[in-house]
């Protein structure tokens, strides 16, 4: 502004000579006068010149530059402040490490089906299917005392084709058939250990006598477990046409996803029977991965429709258990 005044004072004093000169007036020497205070104040008020560089920048405490002043037509500023972001990710480097993003996992999928005493008319298959409580809760024991982390087959998906970080000696625990003593039996021991189940289910046998409801369903997964599908009517998927394979996988996800309001991804093929059709429709229908009966504890990559489990059997003893996934773990394909 000290500009401004200055340059006003001087076109003042100019005009003041000039008029003299025009009177044909000599030019007395004539005292310097006062600031021409009244043509000042407005002038201040008003809008700062677009010409006064220095005006600007006081008027711009935030050194935002002048559009003026800039000749570029992409101001550097704002590109400076947009190529940072997509370079500061919060979770990036702990979920996705971009080294080996696919990795074969060894996770040992253990498969149950009856947590409960065998009735006494039971037989060969109905005793190796049935785990009594007390044997069920000495195997969880074990895997507690051994500093085991039940997950879910998700958690497994993940790291297998995403990296994702698994916890310290990953274990799963699954339930085929939906059984009422899952529910009964299996679930308060799990929930004991702190543990998580994977319960496979075949939707159109719940309610019967047995079998599990749906009430029974909704509340293990408020639990925490993990509820799956295991097809409708529990029949063998294997040599069976598209559409009978998408009736029997589609509508048991479907059913299972209404009731429970939550995405139902992994499959569990009945009685551990597929062919290619059946990974097919899966692989159409949206899940992401099946376990089959085969023995074995890896998950690979590019087999996500074939992992295999850890068959446990009415009669093992916790050292039989221990024994079979240690061997199966440690083998590997
Ligand atoms: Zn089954």
């Amino acid at each position: 502004m000290r500009v401004v005044k200055w340059l006003l004072w001087v076109c003042w004093l100019l005009l003041l000579t000039a008029g003299a000169s025009a009177s044909g007036t000599a030019a007395e020497p004539t005292p310097a006068p006062p600031p021409p205070a009244d043509v000042l104040v407005p002038l201040a008020a008003a809008e700062p010149l677009a010409s006064d560089p220095a005006d600007t920048e006081t008027a711009m405490p935030t050194a935002e530059p002048t559009p003026g002043l800039i000749p570029s037509p992409t101001p550097m500023p704002v590109t400076l402040q947009l190529s940072p972001l997509p370079l500061a990710p919060k979770e990036v480097p702990t979920h996705r490490p971009t080294a080996h993003p696919r990795e074969t996992q060894h996770v040992p999928v253990l498969m149950y089906h009856h947590i409960a005493i065998p009735p006494e008319n039971a037989d060969a298959i109905r005793l190796d299917l049935s785990v009594p409580p007390a044997s069920f809760e000495e195997q969880m024991a074990y895997f507690a005392a051994q500093g085991y982390h039940a997950v879910k087959p998700a958690d497994v998906y993940d790291a297998v084709v995403g990296g994702k970080p698994l916890p310290s000696n990953p274990i799963v625990f699954t339930f085929d058939d939906g059984y009422d003593d899952n529910y009964l039996n299996a679930l308060p021991i799990l929930k004991k250990f702190n543990f998580t189940g994977t319960f496979y289910i075949p939707t159109g046998l719940l309610a019967r006598p047995g079998y599990m409801t749906w009430e029974q369903i909704a509340l293990l997964e408020k639990s925490g477990m993990d509820i799956e599908s295991h097809s409708v009517t529990h029949p063998s998927l294997k040599g069976k046409t598209a559409d009978f394979i998408r009736r029997e996988a589609g509508q048991s996800k479907r059913a299972l996803e209404a009731a429970l309001g939550a995405p139902v991804q992994f499959f569990c093929y009945p009685a551990g029977a597929y062919d290619k059709t059946t990974i097919q429709v899966l692989q159409e229908l949206g899940y992401l991965s099946a376990t089959t009966t085969q023995a074995g504890a890896w998950q690979k990559p590019d087999e996500p429709y074939q992992w295999p489990r850890v068959r446990i059997h009415g009669k093992d003893r916790v050292s039989d258990v221990a024994q079979r996934v240690r061997t199966l773990a440690g083998a590997a394909k």
